[in-house]
């Protein structure tokens, strides 16, 4: 069995990956506050010390619509250093593979729907997510990058809008799954008449649930080795309000939904092509509404 580091591992998807690989030997992580992979020198060391085979790039400063509009400086800072130091250290140490994660706010703003792998860099990016996403295109050139010069296999996967257990629950950086979770949980408790959520309702985005992502991020991991990315999602979309709908629902939340049109909407239609990953043989288990009231269950858990 390979020596396979999770690089982070506090994250909504490094959690997934290692729970998805625990058990296996040699399972190699660290926390934040063990290894900053923001710092070249510490990044090099544990690669030289620790001599994984398999690395999963899965560590990244991430967060919603808002947060990625607050903070752009750390988005687009600690993102490329992180994937500077981790891909430049793995190669330099001798890994064998590595897997990095992008995400599907790399395509252009406008892509023809659903989304291809060869829509990257065909056009502008969305403007409250260019930050992150500049940053991940970059992590996909180093990815290229590295294995046209040097031959290190490298592969870059793309997944879509993600939720599950152990994701950010925090209402002004969180995404919108959580943030909904909690907006009707919390309405429900207090008896509040209506849940005002941000933008029109109307852009639509495809959700994937974190374990069928760790899933297939192994998947890959074990049969892809390619310079192409390749996307990872369902390829099934809903709007913002059909979302809220749902979300509602599992909560078991009696009262109205209010639209706030002066948030942003961000991109009015986020769905992948993911016939590529199809046709290598995987496909998603966990179905929407089952994967919500899942998630619903870990927060009534984990909320303390
Ligand atoms: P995006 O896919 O990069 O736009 O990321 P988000 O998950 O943050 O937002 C998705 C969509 O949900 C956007 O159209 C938001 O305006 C909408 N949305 C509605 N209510 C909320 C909320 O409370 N939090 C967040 N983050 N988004 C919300």
């Amino acid at each position: 069995m390979a020596k396979i580091y999770v690089a982070g591992l506090t994250g909504l998807v490094g959690s997934a990956v290692v729970r998805r690989l625990v058990g296996a030997e040699g399972l190699l992580v660290r926390t934040m506050e063990e290894l900053d992979l923001t710092d070249q020198r510490a990044t090099r060391e544990f690669f030289e010390r620790e001599r994984p085979e398999e690395v999963y790039l899965v560590a990244a400063r991430v967060g919603g619509i808002q947060a990625n509009r607050a903070y752009p400086a750390e988005f687009l800072y600690q993102n490329l250093m992180i994937e500077a130091n981790v891909i430049d250290a793995a190669w330099r140490s001798g890994v064998k593979k590595l897997l990095f994660t992008g995400s599907s706010c790399i395509y252009p703003k406008l892509a023809p729907q659903p989304i291809r792998e060869e829509h990257l860099l065909t056009g502008p990016l969305e403007p409250t997510n260019e930050w992150y996403a500049v940053a991940k295109i970059a992590g996909i050139k180093m990815c290229q990058a590295y294995r046209r010069q040097y031959g290190f296999r490298a592969i870059s996967a793309m997944p879509t809008n993600l939720y599950g257990p152990g994701d950010n629950f925090d209402l002004e950086t969180s995404h919108v799954m959580p943030a909904l979770l909690r907006k009707f949980h919390e309405a429900k408790r207090a008896g509040a008449p209506r849940v005002t959520v941000w933008g029109t309702g109307t852009p639509r985005r495809e959700f994937l649930h974190v374990d069928d992502l760790a899933d297939a991020l192994v998947f890959l991991m074990e049969r892809y080795d390619a310079e192409e990315i390749i996307n990872v999602g369902t390829g099934e979309d809903l709007t913002i309000g059909e979302l809220c709908a749902m979300v509602r629902d599992a909560v078991g939340y009696a009262g109205e939904i209010a639209y706030d049109a002066s948030m942003p909407d961000g991109t009015p239609r986020k769905v992948m092509d993911v016939s590529r990953l199809r046709a290598l043989g995987w496909a998603p288990r966990v179905g929407l509404r089952e994967g919500i009231e899942a998630t619903y269950r870990w927060y009534l858990e984990h909320r303390a």
